[in-house]
C-alpha cells in the first residue's frame, strides 16, 4: 500500500520545514554506501523526535536500534551541552558506520554506542545502576518490543517519555491472526502500553515516504 502523493507531501514538508543539513544528508548517503538497509526514520520523523525531546527538555536519551545513527543525530542535537544519549545496536558494521556519522555531525561526544543484543545491554545498564532516562526511543527488532518496554521501564522515572516506532505495520497490527513475530511483538507491545499500571499511551498512524506505518507515544506516570 503506497500512494505517490504521500511522497510528494513528505518531500514538500521536508523542503519547507525540516532543513536537513549536510551532516544528516551524509549520514544517509554513507549508510547507503555501506550497504545498510534504508530503514531509518524519515527526515520529518527525525525532526519530530528532535522537537519532542526539546519540548520535553530531555537531558538523557536512550535509543534502542541505532542503524547508521540517523535518528541518533536528530535526538543528540536536542540535548543540552552536558546531555547524554545511549544507543544500542547489535550489528558491528552498523556501529562502525554510525560512529563515523555521529563524529561527522559533531555529536559523538554526547553519545555512547553500546554494541550487542539490546536486551543484554539494557540488563547491564540496569545492573550498573544507570540513572533514569528522560526519553526512550524503541526502534530495533519488533518481536522483542515487549522485552524492551519492560526493561526500559526499569530505566525510567515518572515523566519519562517512551516512543515506539513502526507500530501500524501497513495495518497488520490490527490482524490478530497474523503469525509474523514482528506483528505478534508489536501487538503485545501495544497491549502492554494500554494495560500497564505505570503507563499512559496512545498510537498514531502515519503515511509518507516510508509508506503506511505509525508510532506509539507513552508517558511513565509513576
Ligand atoms: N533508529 C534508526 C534510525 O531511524 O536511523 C533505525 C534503526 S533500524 C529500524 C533497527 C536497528 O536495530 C538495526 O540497525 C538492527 O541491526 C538493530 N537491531 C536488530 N535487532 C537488534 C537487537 N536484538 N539488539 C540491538 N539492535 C538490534
Amino acid at each position: 500500500m503506497q500512494d505517490l502523493r504521500w511522497n510528494e507531501v513528505d518531500d514538500y514538508f521536508c523542503r519547507q520545514l525540516v532543513h536537513q543539513d549536510a551532516a544528516l544528508e551524509a549520514a544517509l548517503a554513507e549508510s547507503a554506501a555501506a550497504g545498510l538497509p534504508a530503514i531509518n526514520v524519515a527526515p520529518n520523523q527525525g525532526k519530530f523526535l528532535n522537537l519532542l525531546a526539546r519540548i520535553h527538555g530531555a537531558r538523557r536519551i536512550l535509543e534502542i536500534g541505532t542503524l547508521g545513527g540517523y535518528s541518533t543525530i536528530w535526538l543528540a542535537r536536542a540535548l543540552p551541552e552536558n546531555g547524554r544519549l545511549v544507543t544500542l545496536e547489535y550489528e558491528s558494521r552498523h556501529v562502525e558506520v554510525a560512529a563515523a556519522n555521529l563524529a561527522r555531525a559533531g555529536v559523538a561526544g554526547k553519545v555512547d554506542i553500546i554494541q550487542g543484543a539490546a536486551a543484554d545491554s539494557l540488563q547491564r545498564l540496569i545492573e550498573n545502576g544507570e540513572p533514569p532516562f528522560d526519553l526512550v526511543f524503541i526502534d530495533a527488532d519488533k518481536p522483542n518490543n515487549p522485552v524492551y518496554l519492560e526493561l526500559a521501564l526499569r530505566l525510567s522515572r515518572p515523566g519519562t517519555v517512551i516512543v515506539g516506532d513502526n507500530v501500524a505495520r501497513q495495518g497488520e497490527v490490527a490482524n490478530a491472526d497474523n503469525p509474523d513475530p514482528a506483528i505478534v511483538g508489536t501487538r503485545r507491545f501495544i497491549e502492554m502500553l494500554g494495560s500497564h499500571p505505570r503507563l499512559s499511551a496512545t498510537a498514531i498512524q502515519t503515511v509518507g515516504g516510508k509508506g503506511y506505518d505509525g508510532f506509539a507515544l507513552a508517558i511513565v506516570e509513576r
